[in-house]
């Protein structure tokens, strides 16, 4: 595995593969690496011949009393496993290059952004698709690797690629979890020892409201307010959203169809946790 900063240094990398006709396969990250990432890094080297895996904080998806300054960062142990996984290049890029000063270009997807996630946090998913806008464009890979674990993000995304016409396959990955369902997540490092059991209701929860939307036994409203009793009896303090999508719209449906999406965003002591269930 080559480690590399600049992207001359990666367009140099790259240009042999290229010039070879080889595919390649980007897996963007924001570093304190886990399984789920891995799984994304493991994917990619399962479809495509070169594997690019990047450890970028990106300023601009943090709010201003978001956790930017004390997000895990790691960058040693995190090549470590880039390369375990089999990556052929970990891309390191600075924020200096990527969003030099006078940096004025915002990638937005307003009808997809301001729901779900971007009621509480307004300005967030126009930071990912500016990010990974330039990033796509610059890199040119052939496939990009998103997990479903950030439903809304890949949502949003696939309508940036397909709107924009950007030359790239979105590719998902299923969410990896731990034994007792808790999606991995970088922040789940911030919960303390008695929060744990109750982030593990969370994917409880929406797993037991799924099998009862697919039943339709109930009206979905009647669902959701069990849901939210049983989160909030859990020791959930706080619940931003349990809803019933559509997966391309993100819009609430009355109804319980198969492809619909059950999505939540919690709050557990000052830890906001998110999960989603396919329906
Ligand atoms: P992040 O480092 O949180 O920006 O995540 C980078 C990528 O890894 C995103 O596409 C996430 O959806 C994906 N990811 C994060 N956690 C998981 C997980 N538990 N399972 C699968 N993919 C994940």
């Amino acid at each position: 595995m080559i480690v590399v900063r600049s992207t001359a240094e990666l367009r140099r990398a790259l240009a042999e593969p290229r010039r070879q006709g080889k595919s390649v396969g980007y897996v963007p990250t924001m570093g304190a690496l886990h399984e789920g990432h891995l799984a994304l890094v493991r994917a990619a080297r399962g479809r495509d011949d070169v594997v690019v895996a990047s450890v970028f904080v990106n300023p601009l998806q943090f709010g201003p009393n978001e956790d930017f300054e004390t997000y895990p960062r790691d960058e040693e142990r995190d090549l470590g496993l880039c390369e375990k996984a089999e990556a052929d290049i970990a891309w390191l890029p600075t924020a200096e290059e990527l969003f030099p000063p006078g940096f004025g270009v915002t990638v937005a997807v307003p009808r997809l952004s301001g729901v779900l996630c971007g009621e509480g946090r307004p300005t967030h998913f126009a930071g990912v698709t500016t990010e990974l806008s330039k990033i796509l464009i610059l890199l040119a890979p052939t496939a990009v690797y998103l997990g479903e674990k950030d439903f809304q993000q890949l949502v949003v995304m696939k309508a940036v690629v397909r709107d924009l016409g950007l030359p790239v396959e979105v590719r998902s990955v299923p969410t990896v979890r731990e034994v007792d369902g808790l999606a991995l997540s970088s922040r789940n490092a911030y919960l303390a020892v008695d929060e744990r059991p109750v982030a593990a209701s969370l994917f409880r929860t929406l797993s037991e409201l799924a099998t009862q939307l697919r039943a339709e036994t109930e009206p979905v409203e009647a669902v959701l307010a069990e849901g939210r009793r049983a989160l909030t009896e859990a020791g959930v303090n706080r619940i931003d959203y349990l809803e019933l999508v559509d997966s391309e719209t993100l819009d609430p449906v009355p109804a319980a169809t198969p492809g619909n999406r059950l999505v939540a965003a919690i709050g557990i002591g000052s830890t906001r946790l998110i999960d989603n269930v396919a329906i």
